[in-house]
């Protein structure tokens, strides 16, 4: 059964999106672990899916899917409770010849109307959990990227979501910001979804040559580690944007680059927690 990973902050610009993609692609890459050794099975790759929730589509337009080319998308899953449009298969074939790339259910900004739909739906805290309920079976991973908000297409999210992943800023105001977040997984976790659990925080933009963001990784490290992991943050670099201008994952785009190792790390903390 798939592990759901809902990666939210309600800030935007926190580097959301661009983990979904990255620590998404890596785990493509990656054969099943078989009681903790890598399985040698030709083809035996973790099987993963990307649900882009946000109605500013930046994931799916990442992935190389024009978003309003698509006439179906995550929106008529949710709120017309018909099949999830899955696309299929992204960058197989690239590095890894017999991965099974990456499946992708879209979203275009005709979601946004999803925000007040939600309000008056039935039964509208699982649209999104009934939704993947047909497929769960069928992957290892199901990487949810929320919208910057704490409205609902988020609460459906957190719904839906095994684990909670919070990319965070590594700048202080950014980490000031944080705490509303907490309400909504409180709200979340208390009734519709018990079994919610912290996955950790994961800082990113993080340059390590500046003192202020050295200070404000010391400070989440020390306020947020009795709530959850604190993983190792993500440097700071302007080839992530050159990248996904390119449509293509870290690793495609420039394959010795220093930020990919700990994207390769945290991937692998990811496969290793617990359902
Ligand atoms: P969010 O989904 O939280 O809004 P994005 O992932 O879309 O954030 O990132 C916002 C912008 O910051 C994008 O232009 C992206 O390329 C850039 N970015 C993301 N992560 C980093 C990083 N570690 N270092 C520098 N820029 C980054
Ligand atoms: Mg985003």
């Amino acid at each position: 059964m798939a592990k759901i990973l809902a990666f939210f902050n309600h800030a935007g610009g926190v580097g959301k999106t661009t983990l979904v993609q990255q620590v998404g692609y890596h785990l493509s890459q990656c054969k099943r672990r078989v009681k903790g050794k890598r399985s040698r099975k030709k083809g035996d790759y973790y099987r993963i899916l990307l649900v882009d929730m946000d109605p500013q589509a930046s994931l799916t337009t990442f992935m190389g899917i024009e978003p309003y080319d698509q006439e179906k998308t995550i929106y008529n899953a949710i709120l017309k409770d018909e099949e999830l449009p899955i696309l299929n298969a992204l960058y197989a074939g690239q590095g890894m010849e017999d991965s099974n790339g990456l499946d992708l259910v879209a979203s275009n900004l005709g979601l946004a109307i999803a925000e007040q739909e939600l309000m008056t739906a039935v039964m509208k805290d699982f649209r999104l959990r009934d939704s993947l309920e047909p497929i769960k079976e069928e992957y290892d991973f199901i990487l949810i990227d929320c919208p910057p908000s704490l409205g609902n297409l988020t609460y459906i999210s957190l719904v839906a979501a095994t684990h909670l992943l919070v990319p965070i800023q590594s700048q202080y105001k950014a980490f000031k910001g944080v705490q509303p977040l907490f309400d909504t997984v409180r709200l979340v976790s208390a009734r519709p979804n018990k079994s919610l659990k912290i996955a950790g925080f994961i800082p990113t933009m993080y340059d390590q040559r500046n003192s202020h963001d050295e200070r404000t990784l010391a400070a989440i490290q020390q306020q947020l580690t009795p709530v959850a992991k604190v993983f190792s943050p993500i440097p700071r670099t302007t080839t992530f944007a050159d990248a996904s201008e390119e449509n293509l994952p870290l690793a495609l785009f420039d394959n010795k680059h220093p930020a990919l190792e700990p994207i390769k790390v945290l991937a692998e903390q990811l496969e290793s927690l617990a359902l």
